[in-house]
C-alpha cells in the first residue's frame, strides 16, 4: 500500500479501505475530500457514525435495525402482520421497502444456515420466527433469501419447521439470478420477484 507518510492521513485512508465497495485509490480520494472539508463537516461526519453504533440496537421482533425498542416498521399500524419477509440480512430490508410492493412485516435471520463457513441453524434468529409464528397472527411467510446453495438449504430446513403450521409459505419467483444480492438489484426486479412469488409444498 503506498503511504502518504502522514500518519493520520494514512490512518483515515486504512479506515476507509476496509469499508465494503471502497478500494485504497477511493479511500484515497474520500480522506483527502474529508481533509479539505470544513471542520463542521467532518465532526457531523465523524458523530453520524459514532451514532449508528451508539443509538442503534437490533428490533426486539425482527431483528432489523431500531432506534427504540420496536424498528419503524413493526411500530407502524398500517403494516399488514399477517405477512413476514424473511430476510438474510438488514440491508435486504432496505432494499425491498425502496421498492413500496410489499406492505407486511420482516424477520432478519442474520444469515443462511451455511456448515461448511460454521453457520449452523442455532446461530440465526430461526427461533424468534418460530415463537412469532406461535404468538402472531402470522398467515404467510415469504423467504426473500439471496438465492445461493446456501438459502436452498436454508428455505428446505425452514419449511419443515413449519409444515405444521398453518402458515403459507412463499418464496421469491425465479427472476432474481443465483449469486446476486438483493442490495445490488434494482428496485423493479425486487418488486417483481415479491409479487410473482411461489407457494412452496410442505412436503
Ligand atoms: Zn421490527
Amino acid at each position: 500500500m503506498r503511504e502518504l507518510g502522514i500518519s493520520v492521513l494514512d490512518e483515515l485512508i486504512a479506515h476507509l479501505a476496509r469499508l465494503p465497495g471502497i478500494g485504497f485509490k477511493t479511500a484515497q480520494r474520500l480522506a483527502i475530500f474529508i481533509l479539505k472539508s470544513p471542520d463542521e463537516y467532518a465532526q457531523q461526519l465523524a458523530q453520524a457514525i459514532l451514532d449508528v453504533k451508539l443509538k442503534t440496537h437490533l428490533c426486539k421482533r425482527c431483528f432489523n435495525v431500531a432506534e427504540d425498542e420496536y424498528c419503524r416498521i413493526c411500530s407502524d399500524p398500517k403494516r399488514d402482520v399477517h405477512k413476514i419477509c424473511v430476510v438474510e440480512d438488514i440491508v435486504d430490508v432496505m432494499a425491498i421497502e425502496e421498492t413500496h410492493t410489499y406492505n407486511g412485516l420482516y424477520h432478519v435471520l442474520g444469515g443462511v444456515i451455511s456448515p461448511l463457513a460454521g453457520v449452523n441453524p442455532e446461530d440465526l434468529n430461526i427461533r424468534p420466527l418460530l415463537e412469532r409464528v406461535k404468538n402472531e397472527p402470522i398467515e404467510e411467510i415469504i423467504l426473500a433469501l439471496n438465492p445461493s446453495t446456501e438459502a436452498e438449504t436454508t428455505i428446505i430446513y425452514l419449511t419443515r419447521l413449519l409444515r405444521d403450521t398453518n402458515v403459507q409459505i412463499s418464496r421469491l419467483a425465479s427472476g432474481v439470478p443465483m449469486g446476486s444480492h438483493l442490495e445490488y438489484l434494482d428496485g423493479a426486479t425486487i418488486g417483481m420477484a415479491i409479487q410473482a412469488r411461489q407457494k412452496i409444498d410442505k412436503e
